[in-house]
């Protein structure tokens, strides 16, 4: 193949897919892979969902873009339902979960300006924390190599351990406007936080008029077995980025307020052109009528149950390859012995994709529709390719 025309940005595997069915990718000469990864989190539905595909369908034979200077009634009535389902009054509709991260941010930060406090426009967020790629949200998250030779930080980003409420307390001041989380940390390994620590951020915002904002882009829209993780603990934030899986594939992403909170972002203050454009939101309440559908979310619950204690199993059965599973619903991940690329990649030789990421851990998120059989099917190809990795390691050993 001559010398690709893309962005050299992404180290991308060498398989190139055709079409997808369900949990199933197929490349162009017919492999067929075990998708468990949902293009990180995003194809909840699975793909070529068939509500999906005749929501799309039908909308891009009517109207595909209007813009924000009209009204679109589907993207009024995807709020309705958002606004209905959770602690929010108002939606924003972006195109991606970065945008959606750094709508919470400004509207935070207006939000106190509006209320005569404009140096109060500090956000603090926590290590591990990933909030995506925009100049404003490499700051939000602070990892070093995503920040390196960019120019410097933004300011007003302050980062403090996760469970360490003294350090909390410690950046907190007249100058803090929010605190952002993720109530699950997905880049950085699937790290659950735990409720008590929710608790106390929400305690600790009320008492000092500080913002709380939940990153449940990955989290969110089904995923752990709820509509959205935090519902799970009771804590309730004032703003919330969603992405991912609200698309089912479409790229959309929305920030979710109440309507206090919302109230800051007036008009001429903040927008986008495509933003909560009408295939999005077409799509968008298609996913909803299959998530919000009777017993989606007890399903998968139950099923992310069942495919937890059969990882744990699998981690039994190979202690020299895998160390642990953690995660909630159909959010799972495996910490490896082994270096985490290897796993996956030892996986997908078995025919399954999955996702790495940081603390050494490999993503298993497949699409919330997957079955039991198909559940029985990824964790016998885990099997596999984690006794691939050991008939390696004895060889290594034996050389
Ligand atoms: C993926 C992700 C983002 C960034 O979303 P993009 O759509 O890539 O901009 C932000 N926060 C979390 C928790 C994510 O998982």
């Amino acid at each position: 193949m001559s010398e690709s025309a893309l962005f050299g940005n992404y180290a991308r595997s060498n398989l190139t897919f055709d079409h997808g069915e369900g949990v199933w990718l197929v490349t162009s000469d017919g492999r067929r892979f075990l998708d468990c990864g949902s293009g990180i989190a995003v194809n909840s539905l699975g793909h070529s969902h068939p509500h999906l595909v005749q929501a799309l369908q039908d909308q891009a034979a009517k109207l595909w873009h209007v813009s924000n200077l009209h009204q679109t009634p589907e993207g009024e009535r995807l709020a309705q339902r958002l606004c209905a389902e959770t602690f929010a009054d108002k939606v924003l509709f972006v195109n991606s979960g970065a945008e959606a991260m750094e709508a919470a941010i400004k509207c935070a930060r207006r939000y106190h300006y509006d209320n005569g406090q404009p140096d109060r426009f500090h956000i603090v967020t926590f290590e591990g924390a990933f909030h995506g790629r925009t100049l404003g949200t490499i700051a939000a998250g602070g990892q070093a190599k995503y920040l390196e030779g960019f120019g410097p930080k933004a300011p007003g980003f302050d980062q403090v351990p996760v469970g360490d409420l003294e350090a909390l307390k410690a950046v907190i001041g007249p100058q803090t406007a929010a605190i952002a989380i993720e109530p699950i940390q997905g880049e950085s390994g699937i790290r659950e936080i735990q409720t008590d620590f929710l608790r106390a951020l929400r305690r600790i915002c009320d008492e000092n008029g500080i913002l709380l904002i939940f990153d449940e882009i990955q989290t969110g829209v089904g995923r752990t077995g709820r509509l959205f993780a935090h519902q799970w603990t009771g804590v309730e934030p004032d703003l919330m980025a969603v992405a991912k899986g609200i698309g089912g594939g479409f790229p959309m992403g929305a920030c979710l307020a109440t309507a206090e909170t919302a109230g800051a972002l007036v008009p001429g203050t903040h927008g986008t052109t495509f933003g909560g454009n009408p295939l999005a939101m077409a799509v968008g309440n298609a996913v909803l009528d299959v998530v919000l559908g009777d017993g989606f979310l007890e399903e998968v619950r139950r099923k992310g149950l069942s495919f937890k204690q059969k990882l744990a199993g699998l981690v039994d059965g190979h202690p020299k390859v895998l160390d642990e599973v953690r995660g909630n619903g159909l959010m799972l991940g495996l910490k490896c012995a082994v270096p985490a690329g290897d796993y996956v990649a030892a996986a997908r030789q078995a025919g399954l994709l999955a996702v790495p990421a940081g603390d050494n851990v490999v993503r298993i998120m497949p699409p919330l529709t997957m079955s039991e059989e198909e559940i029985a099917l990824a964790v016998e190809r885990l099997d596999m390719a984690a006794c691939a990795i050991e008939a390696k390691l004895v060889e290594g050993a034996a050389e």
